[in-house]
């Protein structure tokens, strides 16, 4: 059987798993440590650990999981990683430079079964979950280069972005979180991370329960239940009532503004008429709008790019509706950045 990674445990169940093995929280800090502070290589770099406490972990553990299968650096600095996991399925991960910090994108799932019509994620149905291991890798292995490049730079923001609806993965990226943000190891604050979900409405309560304090983005992209259905199949089975009910129930049982994510499809969702709809859903609730120049993705022909009067014509209604919106920045467009493009790039390359 293949090992497990060390980076999917929780502080709490690595304690609880060395302590059958006589090993006190104490030894659980000092594996933490060197794990994501000195953020050591390999098992026999922890020299605070004892000798036979790093050959038990090496019996029961693995330390790579990810291999670097293409890295890509883009003129504005934006860097995209695709690794292959043991299995050989490539995900992908991308860490873009902003004025406020370093932020990674990490990818929760190979594939996606929520098939959004405009996504090149969904294009391939999801093959498995990842683990939490695989998905603390991702930012493990972009803080590494960053350690290597020698400018102490520190990831300092998170979004769960990349590949996969994250709330389909739930307890792993639970798991996955309370690693990250935990002051004993990474420590990237909560309120620096972002989890984006196309709308899994029985998860955004558990999610609200768990009272991990990270910031939600609902991924909305339509104002109306017919025309949200035409570009997101999910809204069937959710519709933006019950959808809007979760984020009632997360406004009300947490002090933080929720996301709508809404990316603007010429002629499909971009007009005067559907940004007064979205204000009249959700103006009255503390909310932030990202709206999403959308990337065209080869496989999607029906869709394009909204032109910039319609996406400032849009941003402007927002704005006098009293909506706090922005229009999202770019990055590394030359890349491939947007998401599951590089690898479905490299897939459809491997098929030829
Ligand atoms: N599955 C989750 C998270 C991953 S997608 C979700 O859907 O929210 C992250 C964001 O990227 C979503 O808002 C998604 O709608 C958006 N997105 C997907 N494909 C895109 C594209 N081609 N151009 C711009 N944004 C895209
Ligand atoms: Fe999946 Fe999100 Fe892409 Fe929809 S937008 S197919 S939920 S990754």
């Amino acid at each position: 059987m293949n090992k497990e990674s060390i980076y999917g445990l929780t502080f709490e169940q690595l304690e609880a798993w060395l302590l059958p093995h006589g090993y006190t929280k104490f030894w659980a800090q000092r594996i933490w440590n060197s794990l994501y502070r000195e953020r050591v290589t390999n098992f026999d770099a922890m020299t605070d650990v004892k000798p036979e406490c790093v050959q038990l972990l090496k019996e029961h553990f693995v330390m790579h999981t990810l291999q670097e299968h293409v890295k890509q650096e883009s003129a504005d600095g934006t860097i995209k990683f695709l690794f292959k996991l043991t299995d050989g399925n490539l995900i992908e991960t991308v860490m873009m430079r902003h004025k406020f910090g370093l932020s990674v994108c990490v990818t929760t799932q190979v594939g996606c079964n929520i098939g959004c019509s405009f996504c090149a994620s969904g294009l391939l149905k999801k093959t498995r979950d990842l683990s939490s291991g695989e998905i603390v890798e991702q930012i493990m292995n972009v803080q590494r280069a960053l350690d290597e490049a020698g400018k102490r730079e520190k990831v300092s923001h998170i979004v769960v972005m990349g590949i996969g609806e994250p709330f389909d993965n739930f307890e792993n990226l639970m798991d996955f979180l309370k690693v990250v943000i935990d002051q004993k190891g990474l420590e990237i604050a909560a309120r620096h991370i972002t989890v984006s979900t196309s709308g899994l409405a029985d998860k955004i309560y558990a999610f609200t329960d768990t009272k991990i304090p990270v910031n939600l983005a609902i991924s909305l992209h339509a104002p109306t239940n017919e025309l949200r259905t035409q570009i997101m199949k999910i809204n069937k089975a959710i519709p933006l009532e019950k959808l809007m009910d979760a984020v009632d129930y997360y406004l009300e049982n947490t002090n933080r503004r929720i996301t709508f994510e809404y990316i603007l499809l010429k002629d499909v969702n971009d007009q005067v008429e559907h940004a007064l709809e979205l204000a009249e859903l959700i103006g009255h609730k503390k909310q932030y709008v990202n709206l999403i120049p959308y990337n065209p993705v080869d496989e999607h022909g029906q869709y394009q790019r909204s032109t910039p009067e319609a996406i400032m014509a849009f941003y402007d209604t927002l704005k006098k509706k009293g909506i706090n919106c922005v229009v999202r920045q770019e990055h590394g467009t030359d890349i491939d950045a947007a998401c599951g493009q590089l690898r479905s790039k490299q897939i459809q390359k491997a098929k030829q």
